[in-house]
């Protein structure tokens, strides 16, 4: 699934007792380690060092926005990039 992040302030309203993204997608995707390989570049990151992105799919009709964790420098990626669908977990 092709993704690129949604560029911008930071949305730091995290749902109802979550105090970051990272955590509320542990949560959520708990059959998933954390972490790994960034799921984008396949560099290996620590836990502490993972950003949470937020992401739109690209050329999908799908316009909600997904989270999934990457390390630093694909967190901030302007440029399209390839990850794992089930790792994408919807915040809409
Ligand atoms: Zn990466």
């Amino acid at each position: 699934m092709k993704v690129k992040n949604i560029l911008g302030p930071d949305n730091n309203e995290y749902p109802k007792g979550f105090r970051s993204w990272t955590e509320y997608w542990v949560k959520n995707k708990h059959k998933i380690q954390l972490v790994i390989n960034c799921p984008a570049c396949n560099t290996t990151t620590r836990q502490e060092k993972v950003e949470t992105a937020h992401v739109l799919k690209v050329d999908s009709k799908d316009k909600k926005e997904y989270i999934i964790p990457l390390c630093e420098a694909c967190a901030h990626r302007e440029s399209i990039f390839t990850v794992d669908e089930n790792l994408l977990l919807s915040i809409v």
